[in-house]
């Protein structure tokens, strides 16, 4: 036991540190050090980073590096997290070929041909996958391309109805003014932005405090002549619901109305064709056109992961975006057929010599996200795709069931009727002294992110936790996160009204917000025209 030694004690070692400190005298170098130390030697260590005006000077690309990512690393952002995931997650065959990728602007067909023709590749997979009608290829059968995300996708998805819906007016010498579109109270934000940036108004289906999807019926009642189409959601953010499509398909076709239908399949177009093939939703459905789905939701879901003990928390709660699974910034839509995409938004362009046509919203982007689906989908297969999925619906129904016997009340569908989450509240309770945005910041400190929202308007102001349950969220670990919520509901019937609201208002100030930056602008804070603004509720993050 000769390394074993005990510490003194206090008495012996006190004294002399203080001495020390009182003799000290202060010899701090100054040199003009032209960074030949390690990074944290160097003077850019003791200054402020430049914030407001670019510097006059360079710094050394290792100090510039390790400044920025000390800088993210104090920050608690989900992109940071999602970072460390990705690392974790991704095949290093996937992400070698993306990063080789990253060079490559997909925009420049004719230097890179090979990257469009992946692209193409991935449009018929994604297309056939949602039973488009196959016809003679030529100007017969379904196009698609790929986008940013969804959100660009679903932007060119209203653009080309509002243009059919304009050109079909302008044919029968009808006013093209005022066009609407029918969509779900719990839309995705983007769906706002695309009706008030393209001058769209909005008809809603309200949800009510028992339903969170459209009601088929009062979807189509809301149908006239300036209709430009409806929006369903296959997997709302809120609950993770797919709406019934078939129901307002078959409502319209009853009645001999006609009338497009976008299904906003974000999540569950990677989901549903796997686990519920039989349900109806996708272009089998005759008023279906078009269809959007985000490749960094669930397309990119990955078999076997590694483990991180440094992201556990990270990897076994939700996080703060939820669905991806690495690097966002792949979506895709699809049209049922050329006649749904009205040449007049479709760009013919020479560029470098090579004849494209080009419909999206911005020009230059990387090849890498393209590279990285096409990798996902020839090394997944329809099995591995549906072994993942079938995974994941069973530990959502595992965790339902669980939270269900502890009280909750459980708000998303289970069996694969939805996507694989888990949406649940507080039994309603007059006397109860705290919410579901209490509970979600006790989690937090234990270190699950399990976020709260204010559902859509028209249900009570109902609140609610959601936890999206992603491959790696193993029994032993769904059981970790359900003691935790045990714990954390415990400590809070124990704390006083006061103690809680003091709680909920200290973690909102100092967790949530980075110090220095203000997020909204002062003329901006306080907008009346989103669904947040109007009405309180709150974005599910996805
Ligand atoms: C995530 C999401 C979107 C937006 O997709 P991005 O790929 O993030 O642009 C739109 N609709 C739904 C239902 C979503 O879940």
């Amino acid at each position: 036991m000769v390394h074993l030694v005990s510490m003194p004690p206090a008495e012996e070692s006190d004294p002399a540190a203080g001495g020390l400190r009182r003799n000290a005298t202060l010899y701090l170098t100054n040199d003009d050090d032209s960074f030949t130390t390690s990074v944290y030697g160097s003077r850019y260590a003791g200054q402020d980073l430049p914030t407001t005006e670019m510097p006059e000077n360079e710094m050394p690309r290792e100090v510039a590096y390790r400044m920025i990512k000390d800088e993210l690393s104090l920050d608690g952002n989900p992109i940071l997290n999602l970072a460390s995931f990705v690392t974790t997650y991704m095949e290093e065959e996937a992400e070698k070929l993306m990063t080789e990728a990253f060079p490559k602007n997909f925009i420049d067909y004719e230097e890179y041909p090979q990257s469009a023709e992946i692209q193409n590749r991935c449009v018929s997979m994604i297309a056939r996958l949602f039973n488009a009608p196959q016809r003679d290829g030529g100007a017969g059968g379904a196009v698609g391309t790929s986008c940013v995300g969804s959100s660009e996708a679903i932007m060119l998805a209203v653009l080309a109805m509002k243009r059919r819906w304009k050109n079909k007016r302008k044919a029968e010498g009808k006013s093209t003014e005022n066009p609407n579109i029918i969509m779900s109270s719990a839309v995705q934000v983007c769906w706002e932005k695309a009706t008030r940036y393209f001058e769209i108004e909005e008809k809603l289906v309200y949800c009510t405090p028992e339903r969170f999807v459209i009601d088929p019926e009062e979807t189509v009642n809301l149908i006239d002549e300036n209709t430009i189409g409806i929006c369903a959601i296959l997997g709302t953010t809120y609950t993770g619901e797919y709406e019934d499509v078939k129901g307002v398909n078959d409502l319209l076709e009853k009645r001999g109305i006609e009338c497009p239908i976008h299904v906003d399949a974000a999540s569950g177009g990677f989901v549903a064709p796997f686990v519920v093939p039989n349900l109806q939703w996708d272009f089998r459905l005759k008023n279906v056109v078009s269809i959007n789905v985000s490749g960094h939701k669930y397309g990119y879901a990955y078999l076997s992961p590694g483990y991180s003990p440094h992201n556990r928390y990270y990897c076994m709660c939700q996080q703060l975006t939820p669905f991806r699974l690495v690097y966002p910034g792949i979506g895709w839509v699809v049209f049922r057929g050329a006649e749904y995409l009205p040449e007049e938004l479709v760009f013919n362009i020479n560029y470098l010599g090579a004849d494209q046509s080009s419909f999206t919203l911005n020009f230059s982007k990387g090849a890498s996200q393209v590279i990285g689906q096409y990798y996902q989908l020839i090394r997944l297969g329809r099995k591995g795709y549906h072994a993942i999925m079938s995974n994941l619906t069973r530990t959502a129904d595992y965790l339902s069931a669980s939270l269900e016997d502890q009280g909750f009340v459980i708000m998303s569908k289970k069996s694969g009727q939805g996507l694989p989450l888990v949406a649940f509240r507080l039994k309603d309770d007059p006397n109860r002294h705290y919410d579901e945005f209490a509970l979600a910041h006790q989690l937090r400190i234990r270190g699950f992110i399990v976020p709260a929202y204010t559902m859509a308007p028209h249900t009570d102001n109902l609140k609610m936790l959601r936890v999206v349950v992603r491959e790696d969220f193993s029994r032993t670990r769904c059981d970790a996160l359900i003691r935790d919520i045990i714990l954390c509901t415990g400590l809070l019937e124990n704390m006083d009204r006061e103690t809680v609201k003091r709680q909920d208002e200290m973690i909102k100030k100092h967790s949530v917000n980075s110090r220095k930056s203000q997020h909204n602008h002062e003329k901006f804070r306080r907008e009346k025209h989103s669904l947040q603004g109007k009405h309180g509720k709150t974005h599910a993050i996805c």
